[in-house]
């Protein structure tokens, strides 16, 4: 690959821009506003890498969003997602320009590229963080992450090797508002793109059947573990039918197989922003959390008062999960 930019041009703040699915995956706009933030403290500027087949729209939006550089790699053969070319293109852009720092979205799509390219890049990798911030006396980013089952929130720092990588959750950060009077510069870097994937897409088509769901309902009963058994699971099912909603679950519900993965809601599944979400059994594990914060107005049902779940909830009512769900369907079947 020839450097056909001084590496000094790029800023030193690189976030990996994912415009899969672009209305609803904010991940990368979100990134932009912190990694500015960052770059501020480094006296440096934002980078937005993007790959891909006719992209310039999509490094326009992300100047819009305030990206100071897109670094964009242009080509029909980038047309779709593949781990292999992707892995091998960044890792031979970034060891040729050596940013400081690399940033994705924690997303099933930054889950899969951003070890393979800590391993390529020969560097360390924070998951999952729910903060980012830079040292003030080292310039070091202090990368926070759920460790140990959530129960401590480890501070990473990657001193020696670079770049210093960390994926994000969805929904941590919020976006900068478009300003299409922003100004920016797009690259496209000089790089040799040649088809080196063992994967052969023949095609590709949406889950159907899923439009919308969890992620654009505007009400969402989400049962944890507390909800005891299947059955008592399934009053949710039928709230949710009831009043047009949906239906959530943390990972012990999905692993009792009371509801389907898709229905997992944190930091590993989904984040949703109704405008009530009704939590029932489910102590409140910031990597549930993760996936419920931007909920307008958040009830919790919990039999314990000291559940975590309860320092979030708009309303909290301690008792049992069952029982209060069961009589919540019987109230509103008599009124609708
Ligand atoms: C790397 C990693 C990623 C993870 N990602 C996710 C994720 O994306 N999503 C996720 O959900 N979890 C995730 N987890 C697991 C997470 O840490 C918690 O273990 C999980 O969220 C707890 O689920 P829960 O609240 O249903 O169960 P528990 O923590 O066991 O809580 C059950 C709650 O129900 C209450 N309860 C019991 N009986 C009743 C009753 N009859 N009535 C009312 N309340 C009752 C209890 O008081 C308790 O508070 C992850 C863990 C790790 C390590």
């Amino acid at each position: 690959m020839k450097n056909t930019e001084p590496s000094k041009a790029l800023g030193s703040v690189w976030i990996f821009g994912d415009y899969r699915n672009y209305f609803q995956n904010r991940v990368t706009l979100q990134l932009i506003a912190k990694g500015k933030d960052l770059a501020e403290r480094l006296e440096t500027e934002v980078t937005v890498l993007v790959l891909g087949d006719r992209i310039h729209q999509y490094a326009m939006e992300y100047v819009a969003h305030g990206a100071d550089v897109v670094l964009a790699v242009d080509h029909p053969h980038l047309k779709a997602y593949q781990v292999e070319t992707y892995t091998r293109i960044i890792a031979e852009i970034a060891a040729e320009y050596r940013p400081e720092i690399l940033l994705g979205g924690a997303t099933s799509f930054g889950r899969e590229l951003f070890p393979r390219l800590a391993v390529r890049l020969e560097t360390g990798l924070s998951s999952d963080c729910i903060a980012l911030e830079i040292d003030p006396e080292t310039g070091l980013l202090l990368q926070t992450s759920p460790a140990f089952g959530g129960d401590l929130l480890a501070e990473v720092i990657t001193p020696d090797h670079r770049p210093q990588m960390a994926t994000v959750h969805p929904g941590v950060f919020k976006e900068r508002p478009h300003d299409s009077g922003a100004v920016g510069r797009i690259v496209y870097p000089d790089v040799e793109i040649r088809p080196d994937t063992r994967v052969e897409l023949l095609r590709s088509r949406p889950q159907q059947g899923r439009k919308g769901g969890l992620e654009e309902a505007s009400v969402v009963f989400a049962g944890g573990r507390g909800m005891g058994h299947a059955e008592a699971f399934a009053i949710l099912y039928e709230l949710a039918e009831l009043i047009g909603g949906e239906v959530g679950a943390t990972r012990p519900a999905v692993r009792a197989g009371w509801a389907e993965e898709e229905r997992l809601l944190g930091q590993t599944g989904k984040s949703i922003k109704p405008k009530l979400l009704i939590s029932a059994g489910a102590s409140g594990a910031l990597q549930y959390t993760a996936g419920i914060q931007n909920a307008e107005i958040i009830v919790a049902v919990n039999r314990d008062p000291n559940a975590p779940i309860f320092k979030m909830a708009d309303l909290g009512l301690v008792g049992d999960a069952r029982s209060i769900m069961a009589l919540l369907l019987e109230e509103l079947r008599k009124r609708l």
